[in-house]
């Protein structure tokens, strides 16, 4: 899988650092960004580059178009070319439905979904004329099964399986494939801020008894950008210990 360029959002913490590093292990070119956390993405930058590779982090928040362009632009000086794209970045601003403000609705639809959509059409445009791409997006359990406290989020990562199941059907004839992977609970800051009894109370629903880990993630994202998964597309690959049954 060497010589290829893949942009990865939010690589600076947690299962979109594995994905960067997993991908550099494998020869491939890194580009990542993040919203705050410039040490921290440096750090991941510092991983990859021990792999051989070329490796750049961006400061670019997805939810703003302009910032996607200039991630974009800035990969596309790396190496002039980006064959792979991971949707990775994503937020949570978790409460009941009627108690929540439209302010942590949009946020959550804006980095997840939007930023999603943004990334994708940036992506699909240079892979169109390549003839060749994988885009992979980071969606959720709870996008398939629900959670209570989390309608903004559910709906935000149960709609990047709805646009990554159209998007296979618009590139299927220029070989570019769309997939999306569906994390369960997996060992991160994103769930690290949960309280101990609600940890208890996830492990007790995952056949496997276990959490996941970030790198048990990047395994499947490595797995759809191979070459062992280019007849794969329009599919979403579970990663949850089993609990979305
Ligand atoms: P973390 O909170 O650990 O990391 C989130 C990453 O996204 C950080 O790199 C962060 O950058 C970046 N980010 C957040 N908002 C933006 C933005 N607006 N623009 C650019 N970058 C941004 O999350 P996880 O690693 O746990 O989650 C990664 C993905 O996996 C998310 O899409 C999440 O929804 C999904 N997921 C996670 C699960 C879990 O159990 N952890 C389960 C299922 C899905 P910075 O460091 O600068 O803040």
């Amino acid at each position: 899988m060497g010589n290829q360029t893949a942009v990865v959002t939010g690589g600076s913490r947690g299962i979109g650092r594995a994905i960067c590093v997993a991908l550099a292990r494998e020869g491939i070119n890194i580009v990542t960004c993040y919203a705050k956390g410039s040490a921290a993405a440096e750090e991941t930058i510092a991983i990859c580059k021990g792999y051989g590779v070329q490796a750049v982090a961006v400061q670019a928040d997805v939810a703003v178009q302009a910032d996607v362009e200039r991630l974009f632009a800035e990969a596309l000086k790396l190496t002039g070319t980006i064959e792979i794209l991971v949707n990775n970045a994503g937020i949570t601003r978790d409460g009941l439905l009627i108690r929540m403000s439209d302010d942590d609705f949009d946020q959550v639809i804006d980095t997840n979904l939007k930023g999603a959509f943004y990334c994708m059409r940036a992506a699909s445009k240079l892979m169109m004329k390549k003839r060749y791409g994988r885009i992979v997006t980071i969606s959720s359990v709870v996008g398939l099964i629900g959670n209570a406290g989390q309608v903004n989020y559910a709906g935000s990562k149960a709609g990047v399986i709805g646009m990554t199941k159209s998007l296979a059907k618009e590139l299927g004839s220029r070989n570019v494939t769309a997939n999306a992977v569906a994390p369960g609970f997996i060992t991160t800051d994103m769930t690290e801020a949960l309280p101990e009894t609600v940890k208890e109370q996830m492990a007790k629903q995952i056949p496997l008894g276990r959490m996941g880990k970030p790198e048990d993630v990047a395994e499947a994202v490595v797995f759809l950008v191979s070459d062992r998964a280019s007849y794969i597309t329009g599919q979403v690959l579970n990663v949850d210990g089993g609990m979305a049954g």
